[in-house]
């Protein structure tokens, strides 16, 4: 009894070139070994054998392709990344172990010294402390800029500016960039436009259709969308996924099999969520804006927040994120976090469960206190990640948490 790889039926991938998200999410990027497995097989293996010494010198010199190495490719991570290029819209992607592997990857492949980066100021706190510590060591400096001011990312660019890096939505105030005028600004001055794509993800808005040339996420938020692993993804067109590849395999902050099946799980489902998580958000964002002791909501799926119509024209959706700020300063924050007894008090975010975070002394507490002021992290922030539960559990839990933050 033997099985064929031919009895496996794989889908053609050019029969996926129309397929829209939802399809692409569960069905692009597998291919069916000779077992014929429905669902992804994972690959635990650190390395590959050959059927001869003259294969494995092919291999070797990259004649042939194949797997050689799991630190280089890994079938479970190719299914995973394959997924991914197919849903961003890009040429190739390369899987990391962490988001910030994404976002260091794709720096340390694309920069040398004395090179020169305009970064949004409200990137993820890391990120930042990647930039400004790490990068700066090695002469590649970096400007921090407005993320919805396009004149600031103008004025900011040297003629060594050779990348844009931007977050939108931003964490935790929830603006929004113009990803087309933004592109087309480094273009200008040939520099290139890298999107972390976290907030979104593919299910929302397609920053390569915008005119990014390159996205970064951290799988670990909406793309695993349980709280489960840690991971990172990079996608763009050969041409730049060459150089992030190379310097990967190189350096080494590879992502495992089973990590990436724990993700290829969690995109099959990514589509769905993100409708529910967004539809979730904005119901709470509107329940929360008629509780008297809240002062203001942040979240661009409101019709008056400032960069409402910008998001409408380039997301499809607004997102789980929340923030809002209470009445008062950090003892009224803390306590409404306190009250709340379903909601998760972490820093997490993009989970099935519902998390809440003061940003202001956890996710932001590095910045300084001029930094907080410029970047809106004020005391009384609260920043929500709304969850798939039931929305009158949750409006319950928040509503103790309220009831209680103002005595
Ligand atoms: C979490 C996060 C990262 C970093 O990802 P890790 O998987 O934690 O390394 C980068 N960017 C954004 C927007 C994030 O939320």
């Amino acid at each position: 009894m033997s099985t064929r790889y031919e009895d496996a039926r794989p889908i053609p991938q050019s029969q996926l070139d129309d397929a829209r998200l939802e399809t692409l999410a569960i069905r692009a990027g597998h291919t069916r070994t000779a077992e014929l497995e429905h669902s992804e097989a994972i690959f635990p293996t650190s390395s590959f054998v050959y059927s001869s010494a003259a294969q494995a010198a092919a291999r070797f010199s990259g004649e042939e392709p194949g797997n050689i190495y799991s630190r280089f490719t890994n079938p479970t991570v190719r299914y995973f990344e394959e997924r991914m290029a197919a849903m961003e819209g890009g040429e190739r992607a390369v899987a990391t172990a962490s988001g910030m592997a994404a976002v260091l990857s794709t720096l340390m492949a694309l920069l040398q010294q004395g090179d020169h980066i305009v970064c949004s100021r409200g990137v993820f706190g890391t990120t930042t402390v990647l930039l400004e510590k790490y990068m700066a060591r090695f002469g590649v400096e970096t400007t921090f800029v407005d993320l919805v001011d396009v004149a600031a990312w103008k004025a900011a660019v040297r003629p060594q500016t050779k990348l844009f890096f931007l977050e939108t939505p931003a964490n935790p105030l929830g603006e929004i960039a113009d990803i087309r005028a933004l592109a087309d600004l480094a273009h200008d001055v040939d520099a290139l436009l890298v999107v972390d794509n976290c907030f979104c993800t593919p299910a929302l808005q397609r920053p390569l259709a915008l005119g990014a040339d390159l996205i970064v996420h951290s799988a670990t938020k909406y793309l695993d969308g349980q709280g489960r692993c840690i991971g990172g993804v990079v996608v763009g067109p050969d041409r730049l996924m060459q150089e992030v590849y190379g310097f990967m395999r190189s350096a080494g902050p590879s992502m495992s099999p089973f990590n990436a099946w724990v993700f290829l799980k969690g995109l099959e489902t990514l589509p769905l969520r993100m409708r529910a998580h967004c539809e979730a958000a904005l119901h709470i964002a509107e329940w929360l804006r008629q509780r008297p002791e809240v002062e203001t909501v942040l979240y661009a799926g409101l019709s008056d927040h400032p960069q409402h119509e910008l998001a409408k024209s380039q997301q499809s959706g607004f997102g789980g994120i929340v923030s809002f700020r209470v009445k008062g300063g950090r003892e009224e924050a803390w306590r409404l976090i306190d009250a709340t007894r379903i909601i998760s008090i972490t820093g997490n975010l993009g989970d099935t469960r519902t998390t809440v975070t003061h940003p202001a002394t956890t996710t932001h507490g590095r910045l300084s206190e001029e930094n907080k002021q410029r970047n809106g992290i004020s005391e009384n922030l609260i920043r929500l990640s709304i969850g798939l539960e039931h929305l009158d559990d949750l409006k319950a839990d928040l509503g103790r948490g309220l009831d209680s933050c103002q005595r």
